[in-house]
């Protein structure tokens, strides 16, 4: 027996200095030392151990016990060091290496003024309202006074989704959905992405409007062209040229598109404008009565005006930039230029 024991003291010191990790150290703390471990197994055969010999025995076997744990002890502080050790040599900083350069990021020019545009209109009162970009039919044409089949819905290449729900192609929905909820009076901008199936030097599937909405009692054409007028100038500056002409929208009536004085030419006249020396920048008018009806609004009682403008072509124009696809390119040789 006394044999066996020391042969286990050799054996159990040989594979310790064999295991070099934690996971090896474990496996053969088991082996030695767990319940089916060989000093176990040891302890197990005491029952065919004569009984005057047991006393004695035990005391072997715990030495033998108290050895291997102790090894054990020594294995696992060293292995602990040795870890530590090499993380600290991994972690060591190189203080003559060259730094790597953080370039600086800028807002985008179609957010930056669609920032300023917020801000002027946050300026006269108006607060911005938001709204999904995947609306349902009804929102982003029904309640508009635009039913199924109606000539306007040509006018705006929609992205489907289904039969009866589609990617907004204006930010009109949300002034149903601010409508449907408030009672006036109402004075709200509705900035936002929206979608139109459409691509070329001034168009893209994608970009940013505006819209505003403004009712209340006694509110006029008069109130319209004030509001716009001192927008425009404050947009483009101080002396520019504005200009309302009749147009059509379904949702208004009156409407009307204005037109700035061509910022390139100074209504010269020229390839930009056409020759005309005036370029169209946004739609507006008077809500139209059946718009008030869908809301439940009496337009006995209440009036007020809409207009919606592109984010895109504001920029493109207070900028000098004659492809709006180049806003999505994200070329920052482009983009560098606005900082
Ligand atoms: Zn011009």
């Amino acid at each position: 027996m006394q044999e066996k024991l020391e042969e286990v003291k050799a054996q159990a010191q040989a594979e310790l200095a064999q295991a070099s990790d934690e996971v090896s150290l474990q496996n053969l703390k088991a082996k030695f030392l767990g319940r089916k471990g060989v000093i176990t197994e040891i302890l197990k055969g005491m029952k065919d151990v004569a009984k005057e010999d047991r006393p004695k025995m035990g005391v072997m076997i715990n030495e033998v016990k108290t050895f291997v744990e102790e090894l054990f002890d020594q294995k696992a502080n060293q292995i602990k060091e040795e870890k530590k050790r090499r993380s600290i040599a991994e972690e060591k900083i190189d203080a003559t290496l060259p730094s790597r350069s953080l370039s600086v990021g800028a807002r985008h020019p179609v957010s930056q003024v669609m920032e300023e545009i917020i801000n002027i209109f946050e300026k006269m009162g108006f607060e911005v309202a938001e709204g999904p970009e995947i609306e349902t039919d009804y929102y982003n044409f029904e309640a508009l006074n635009i039913p199924k089949n109606h000539p306007a819905r040509d006018m705006q290449d929609t992205f489907y989704i289904s039969d009866d729900v589609v990617l907004r192609t204006h930010t009109s929905p949300v002034q149903i959905r601010v409508m449907e909820k408030e009672e006036p009076p109402i004075k709200i901008i509705a900035p936002g992405r929206v979608y139109r199936c459409d691509s070329d030097v001034s168009h893209t599937p994608m970009f940013h409007q505006i819209e505003g909405l403004l009712i209340d009692k006694d509110i006029t054409f008069g109130d319209l062209k004030g509001v716009l007028t001192e927008f425009l100038r404050l947009i483009f500056g101080e002396g520019i040229g504005v200009r309302f002409r009749p147009s059509f929208f379904p949702f208004t009536e009156p409407s009307a598109e204005v037109d700035i004085e061509c910022v390139i030419c100074e209504g010269q006249g020229c390839r930009v404008c056409k020759e005309s020396g005036w370029l169209e920048i946004l739609g507006c008018g008077m809500v139209d009565p059946e718009v008030f009806k869908s809301v439940n609004y009496d337009p006995e009682i209440y009036s007020g005006f809409a207009f919606g403008m592109g984010i895109e072509r504001i920029t493109m124009l207070k900028f000098g930039i004659n492809d709006i696809r180049l806003f999505f390119e994200n070329d920052v040789r482009f983009l560098r230029q606005f900082v």
